[in-house]
């Protein structure tokens, strides 16, 4: 005996269930911020925007840092709780320190 034992149209069946449960996991994970974070990596002390704006992962350590500025700090970092990392809104798709800091720090609103 040669050839499966399922119909064409249970085959299709299949197929249209797989790539449709594909999709749906495809979508759920793009829509993850949580998932997209973990996913994202830290920025590099040596990128060029990070040289630039003397960011540095121990904020104590970055040239021209002030006394009680981190990135936790910051209006435009938007990690939360206790992580070590989130994301700022300088660095697009990617990680900064919560203990870092940079230039362009800003006091985060209350
Ligand atoms: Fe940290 Fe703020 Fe600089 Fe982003 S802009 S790296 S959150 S200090």
């Amino acid at each position: 005996m040669t050839g499966s034992h399922l119909r064409p149209e249970t085959d299709r069946r299949q197929f249209l269930k797989l790539a449709t449960s594909l999709a749906l996991v495809s979508i759920l994970d793009v829509a993850s911020p949580k998932r997209a974070a973990a996913q994202a990596q830290t920025v590099d002390p040596k990128d060029p925007l990070a040289v630039s704006l003397n960011y540095a992962c121990d904020g104590a350590t970055a040239p021209g840092h002030v006394q009680g500025q981190f990135c936790t700090g910051c209006q435009l970092y938007s990690g939360t709780g206790d992580a070590k990392s989130g994301p700022c809104a300088l660095f697009q798709g990617k990680l900064v320190c919560a203990g870092g800091w940079c230039k362009s720090w800003v006091k985060r609103a209350t």
